[in-house]
């Protein structure tokens, strides 16, 4: 069902007057996770008037340590959706689990699929008997063949509305946090006809990389970009190192429509 031999047109994924697969590139953008009902307000209202098309922002965190920061849980739903509310703004949140996959369906326009649960195919399943549409990112140790798999279990339980995120894997390499992918660009967009968006804040870990792999993301040919937003990227409670300021991503939008009216 992912490949484009079946299927050989691009989809088209509709979020109200929003298409993401189309012509025009997607910019999700908001923090790594949700921080505060005002915060996230106030970044909303500001990514909005710089150009973002989705927001997004983490309530249910997978972080590594135990003791990190996990998210304010339904809370930060809440917030999202109030969010929404205010800036009429699609919102994007991961879920994690399969048993809550009805309870995020009921805030958020898109559920987000994480790296570390690309595998997770009870959840899979989950999200592809939900009615919203899925951001499945690309696991960190996952060939494209396995993130098209992943796809497939989800389609297959009848959820057509499914977006390939690539946001970078494991190499050798120490210099960033992950290795960007971009070669899966390309590939993905051979092998099949969904959605392929792209994440630099995860594929890079640094700020200073983020434009420059947004730039080459939409030159490869994705259809969007998720970039982390932060106004105080110091203060983060995640990801504050990889998460531009409201000025950077500023910039990062006009950028990529250079890029994009080049190609
Ligand atoms: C995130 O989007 O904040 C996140 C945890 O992403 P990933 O699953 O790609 O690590
Ligand atoms: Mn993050």
């Amino acid at each position: 069902l992912a490949s484009r031999e079946e299927h050989p047109e691009d989809t088209l994924i509709r979020l109200g007057t929003l298409e993401i697969g189309g012509r025009r590139p997607v910019v999700m953008a908001g923090p790594c996770s949700v921080e505060g009902r005002d915060a996230l307000i106030d970044i909303a209202l500001t990514l909005k008037h710089l150009g973002a098309d989705v927001l997004r922002g983490g309530a249910f965190k997978p972080r590594s340590s135990p003791y990190s920061f996990q998210g304010l849980g339904e809370e930060g739903l809440k917030y999202l959706a109030d969010a929404r509310a205010i800036t009429g703004m699609p919102v994007v949140s991961e879920v994690m689990e399969p048993q809550a996959v009805g309870l995020v369906a009921e805030y958020v326009d898109i559920l987000q699929v994480g790296a570390r649960s690309m595998q997770n195919y009870a959840l899979l399943r989950a999200v592809g008997h939900s009615h919203r549409p899925v951001l499945l990112k690309r696991g960190f140790s996952n060939t494209v063949e396995e993130w098209l798999l992943a796809a497939e279990y989800i389609l297959s339980a009848g959820n057509p509305n499914v977006i390939l995120c690539e946001r970078g894997i494991r190499t050798f390499e120490t210099a960033t946090r992950n290795t960007l992918d971009l070669n899966a660009v390309p590939v993905a967009r051979y092998l099949s006809h969904l959605p392929v968006i792209v994440d630099p804040s995860h594929g890079t870990g640094y700020s200073r990389y983020v434009i420059p792999m947004a730039r080459a993301a939409i030159a490869a040919g994705a259809h969007g970009l998720i970039v982390e937003v932060h106004p105080e990227p110091d203060k983060a409670l995640s990801d504050g190192q990889q998460s531009l300021t409201p000025t950077e991503f500023r910039q990062m939008v006009s950028q990529i429509h250079k890029v994009h009216d080049a190609i």
